[in-house]
């Protein structure tokens, strides 16, 4: 195992009827930012429970903030931070919003031109240099509400861009499973795929010593692998809700990933295919991980053989037949869980892909990706034409 510092100051609040408890979560001697996305907590009462618990707070709102959130928009709250000298942020919603947050709180009181903070990659230690915020989770997918990661979308340039650090960790959040019901079965699908992503990206790397890690990342495989298929299809059944959301946490919360190698490849490549077509970030890494497993096969089909058996419960005659039959059982799922696998089937006009994601990663000098760094150019290129 290598070594590690584990930290992660999220203060978890999980289950029915939790919304309640916000009045003793925010700080009262504050205005708070309530950011919140495109409406849909107006639909399913959350917006409702949000203001009763918190009935004689100085609240101002903030809404519009889209899926994969845009500089463009979190720029605007940051001038009602500002204006208005609000202390706390609220964020309820998807990762979306709570990514927005994230960013809203880093900027305020950023000196220089904030979009350096996507540009340069700046990481926040300081936490008395943002605002600090809260969250009221949504959607269960990107573990947002227990990580201090953030992706934002920059709309001049067709980019989508990470930060983070520890400063920007949510002070608390919230997570009541019951908010899935209203979620639409697109967004389910997208959540289940998103956390089983997070989990190959920290897990499908090399053999390693950290023992306790690959089981931890297999549990969490083998629950979203039995309970994903049903959640989309009974979103009110409490006990699929309650281990979804809390698998989609798990996934991405900082634990599995201490002491291993770590991925990450899909991602940066599923996130340039969102920057151009608008694809939903999950539908992206369907698209990507499959392929990148095969470009890739050489050096990662050990552990891929490894979890074919102990996921899969796979057997065959090598390791090199495990390795592809899980691969298999990889897409399988993808499509039973509504995934298109194929870039063709999400976008138009695609035939110049690759030739934009390697010339917009080698501008920004990501030259070699991966667990070994060995996802060179000419591989992201050969990933991205197989997924054609
Ligand atoms: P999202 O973009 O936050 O939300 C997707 C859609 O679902 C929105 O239209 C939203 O509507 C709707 N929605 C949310 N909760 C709902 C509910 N309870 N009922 C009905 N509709 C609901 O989706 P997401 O998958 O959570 O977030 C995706 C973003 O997170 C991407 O930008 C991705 O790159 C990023 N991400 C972040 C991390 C991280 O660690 N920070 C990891 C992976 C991905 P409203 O707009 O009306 O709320
Ligand atoms: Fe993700």
């Amino acid at each position: 195992m290598t070594n590690f510092e584990l930290y992660n100051p999220v203060n978890y609040v999980f289950g029915k009827g939790q919304i309640a408890k916000l009045n003793e979560l925010v700080p009262t001697h504050t205005k708070i930012l309530l950011a919140y996305g495109g409406g849909s907590i107006f639909k399913n009462g959350i917006y409702d429970q949000v203001k009763t618990a918190l009935s004689g707070f100085d609240i101002v709102e903030f809404g519009g903030i889209e899926p994969n959130p845009r500089y463009e928009t979190l720029m605007k709250a940051v001038e009602i931070i500002r204006a208005e000298k609000i202390g706390f942020i609220l964020a309820v919603g998807g990762g979306s919003v709570i990514d927005g947050a994230k960013f809203i709180s880093a900027a305020v009181t950023y000196e220089g031109d904030a979009i350096e903070i996507l540009r340069k990659r700046i990481l926040f230690k300081d936490t008395s240099a943002v605002i600090p915020f809260g969250t009221v989770l949504t959607l269960p997918a990107t573990g947002s509400e227990m990580n201090s990661g953030a992706v934002v979308s920059i709309e001049a340039t067709q980019e989508k861009l990470t930060l983070g650090g520890s400063a920007l960790f949510p002070k608390f959040s919230i997570v009541d499973p019951t908010c899935i019901e209203s979620l639409p079965k697109r967004q389910l699908q997208n959540g289940v795929v998103d956390a089983f992503t997070h989990v190959m990206e920290q897990y499908l790397t090399y053999q390693h010593d950290a023992l306790l890690q690959d089981r931890l990342a297999e549990s969490i495989l083998q629950t979203l692998i039995e309970i994903g298929p049903k959640v989309v299809e009974e979103p009110t059944n409490y006990k699929l809700a309650s281990n979804f959301v809390w698998c989609a946490t798990m996934a991405l919360n900082g634990l599995i990933q201490k002491g291993v190698p770590s991925d990450w490849a899909t991602h940066m490549i599923g996130h340039e295919l969102t920057a151009l077509y608008e694809i939903d970030h999950a539908r992206t890494l369907a698209i990507i991980g499959p392929n990148l497993y095969k470009v890739m096969f050489e050096t990662k089909k050990d552990k891929l053989a490894q979890y074919g058996q102990r996921v899969w419960n796979l057997n065959g005659s090598s390791t090199d037949e495990i390795a592809e039959k899980a691969i298999e059982k990889t897409i399988d799922f993808l499509h039973t869980m509504g995934m298109k696998t194929k870039l063709s089937e999400n976008a138009q006009d695609i035939e110049k892909t690759a030739d934009s994601i390697v010339q917009r990663f080698q501008e920004r000098g990501w030259l070699a990706l991966g667990e070994k760094q060995n996802i060179t150019l000419d591989k992201v290129r050969e990933i991205v034409e197989m997924s054609y």
